[in-house]
């Protein structure tokens, strides 16, 4: 597949504005903050980060049943771009944390659990790093890291 120079601040505002009706239907609000200087470019692949996004954002309006606000965060630092994803759901619990990207994982009676594991190939096709921070009850934080862009790379 084609990897480009992508600007990650393009992707998320494609994806929030794909994901807005969504969002909307549930009372969710989605806020992005991005570093004014932040420059967000990656080696990548368009359609695979803008699936990777849509999957992350999806599952944060599903587990916030009563509305909310999702906070996207992005961030440049030492030549890396980091993406914030903080939803104010259900959580997960413990238990839970060492499974959500194994296919076929739900908790969801119509779930199909193969959202995550999708994210993970796509955060590893551009050698990025994801984990989660969550609390039940409160909400949850995936984190995102990939390198930033260079000429060779
Ligand atoms: P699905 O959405 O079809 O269940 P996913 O792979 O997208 O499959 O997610 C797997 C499971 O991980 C979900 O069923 C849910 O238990 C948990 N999960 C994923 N994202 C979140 C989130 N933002 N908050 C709480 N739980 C989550
Ligand atoms: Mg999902």
């Amino acid at each position: 597949f084609i990897k480009e120079k992508v600007s990650m601040l393009h992707v998320i505002e494609e994806v929030i504005e794909i994901m807005q009706p969504q969002a909307y239907k549930n009372h969710v609000v989605i806020q992005l903050k991005a570093d004014e200087e932040c420059d967000s470019m990656i080696t990548g692949n368009v359609n695979h980060l803008k699936q990777m996004f849509i999957n992350l954002v999806k599952n944060a309006i599903e587990v916030m049943e009563n509305g909310g606000t999702i906070t996207i965060e992005l961030k440049n630092i030492c030549n890396k771009v980091q993406v914030l994803i903080k939803d104010e759901g259900t959580g997960i619990p413990e238990e839970n944390l060492n499974k959500l990207f194994t296919p076929f994982f739900t908790t969801k009676d119509e779930g199909t659990g193969l959202g995550l594991s999708l994210v993970k190939k796509v955060v590893d096709e551009h050698h990025g790093k994801i984990s989660v921070e969550s609390i039940v009850d409160v909400g949850s934080t995936f984190i995102l890291e990939f390198p930033g862009y260079t000429e060779n790379y």
